[in-house]
């Protein structure tokens, strides 16, 4: 348990964003009251009767490393941090995996490597829990070839509210109102997942285009490929070309354009890569490059030292949207004096997850004209760009009704209210209602610049 007042001050933020406080303090009560840190499973049917009994709120925090906020209280009361019930087991005959809510990925990631085995996706943030990824989005690297997270699930254990605990199967329709609903609807205390052999050797190639356009032409060109199989297909826009370079001690040194990082798990596929290339007379930057993206992949987020803040838009886009939506997003940041930082992981052959980092500074008044740019730029997305936003958090909240159908809300609504009755668990039906003057900024934004810019 944690009640000293400085320790609290470290939970109100998360690790990535730091919250203004216009907002933490005037808009939400994101200061918890207590801190209680379960060690096994027992512990959370007793906080969730304590907490119904006296009508006090709760968040459920894993690593904190999200960025979104949605680790952080927004009426107060208790958080539960997970971080103490990180337990990892392997099971190298089955290829299975088995995680606690506070197992992080790098912890996650020896584990395996001890077996010669490895995830089959993950996020690129190694500090952050496997089950928190899973209850945001789920998806990263590995994605393009073994599908979301989901996809990889044996079943979850979760305890809702109500104190019911749960086992369920990952055929279980069920199953879906705990994955990507932020903590809404229960905590999810364990999950077994299916893993890989780990690959002997990568293969990457890093592409340079002048034009990313042309990066995101070329990427979907290859993803429809009848026989080449990339395990990843990564774009870095310049603006990130330049400061991975920069910090990569001369090891990377390509120039400074649209990078398209192409990793292969299998040495077949990447001397047939190499014939396509020479095929489509495309010269690939030099090997030492593309090893050192590749085996740095965690690190593009090494931008927060540049801020001090960071804030980050992240959405789901059609892949022949993304360069004209770059193009305007660049637009506005050169109206407000704003750098993006944009990378895209495709997800399929169609879609990206476009992640854009804009550094900041929350000490000063602009942090607030460049934390507007966020919603700006889900709701320049989603309406005109066929996006969704990914994730929701505190800043996406408003962008409820953009990410879930009429009838997909109104389920979760009804299945919310049967799990969590006393609505003791997450963000209350009040907090959304202040967040939605977000909702305002991204629609007001677009029309104060929709004249010259859309
Ligand atoms: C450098 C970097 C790169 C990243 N890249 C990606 C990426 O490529 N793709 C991606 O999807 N994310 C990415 N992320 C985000 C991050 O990796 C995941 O969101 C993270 O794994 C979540 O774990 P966490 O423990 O930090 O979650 P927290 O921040 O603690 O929580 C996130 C949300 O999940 C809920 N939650 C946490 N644990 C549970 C639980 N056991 N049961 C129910 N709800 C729970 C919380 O209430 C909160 O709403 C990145 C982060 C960093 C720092």
């Amino acid at each position: 348990m944690i009640a000293d007042p400085e320790k609290l001050e470290y939970y109100r933020n998360d690790l990535n964003v730091d919250l203004p406080p216009l907002i933490r303090d005037l808009m939400l009560k994101s200061l918890p009251d207590l801190i209680l840190q379960p060690t096994t499973e027992e512990h959370l049917p007793e906080i969730f009767t304590f907490a119904r009994e006296h009508k006090i709120p709760l968040t459920v925090r894993g690593a904190g490393t999200w960025g979104y906020g949605g680790a952080v209280p927004t009426r107060g009361g208790i958080l539960i941090d997970l971080g103490l019930m990180d337990k990892i087991e392997v099971n190298p005959d089955a290829l299975e995996l088995t995680v606690g809510p506070g197992a992080r990925f790098l912890d996650i990631h020896r584990e395996l490597e001890r077996h010669g085995l490895t995830l089959l996706s993950m996020t690129s943030g190694k500090g952050g829990t496997l089950i928190g990824w899973m209850a945001t989005g789920g998806m990263g690297f590995g994605t393009f070839c073994h599908g979301p997270v989901r996809k990889q699930l044996i079943s979850i254990r979760v305890i809702t509210p109500e104190g019911k605990i749960q086992d369920l199967k990952a055929e279980d329709p069920e199953i879906t109102n705990f994955l990507s609903t932020e903590g809404q609807m229960g905590i999810i205390v364990k999950a077994t997942l299916k893993v890989g052999q780990r690959p002997t050797q990568w293969f990457p190639f890093l592409l340079p285009f002048e034009k990313s356009s042309a990066a995101y032409d070329f990427a979907k060109q290859l993803s429809h490929h009848s026989s080449l199989k990339p395990h990843d297909l990564i774009i870095y826009h310049t603006e990130l070309t330049r400061i991975l370079k920069a910090q990569s001690n001369g090891k990377i040194s390509v120039e400074d354009k649209n990078l398209l990082l192409v990793a292969f798990a299998d040495h077949e596929q990447a001397r047939q890569f190499k014939t396509y290339l020479d095929e489509n007379r495309i010269q690939a930057a030099d090997e030492e490059s593309a090893h050192t993206l590749w085996e740095e992949r965690f690190l593009p987020m090494s931008i927060k030292q540049l801020g001090p803040s960071l804030l980050a838009t992240e959405v789901i886009l059609p892949l022949d949207q993304v360069a004209s939506y770059f193009e305007k997003i660049s637009e506005w940041g050169k109206r407000l004096g704003a750098t993006f930082y944009p990378s895209s992981h495709l997800i399929n052959q169609e879609q990206v997850l476009f992640l854009a980092m804009i550094t900041s500074d929350h000490r000063k008044i602009i942090f607030y004209i460049d934390l507007m740019l966020v919603p700006m730029m889900v709701r320049l997305a989603v309406q005109f760009y066929h996006g969704k936003p990914y994730g929701l958090g505190i800043w996406n909240t408003p962008f409820l009704r953009d990410l879930y159908s009429k009838k997909e809300l109104k389920e979760l609504a009804q299945y919310k209210k049967k799990v969590d009755p006393a609505g003791i668990l997450g963000r209350s039906p009040q907090s959304r209602k202040v967040l939605w003057c977000f909702r305002k900024t991204g629609s007001s934004s677009k029309n104060t610049f929709s004249s010259r810019l859309i």
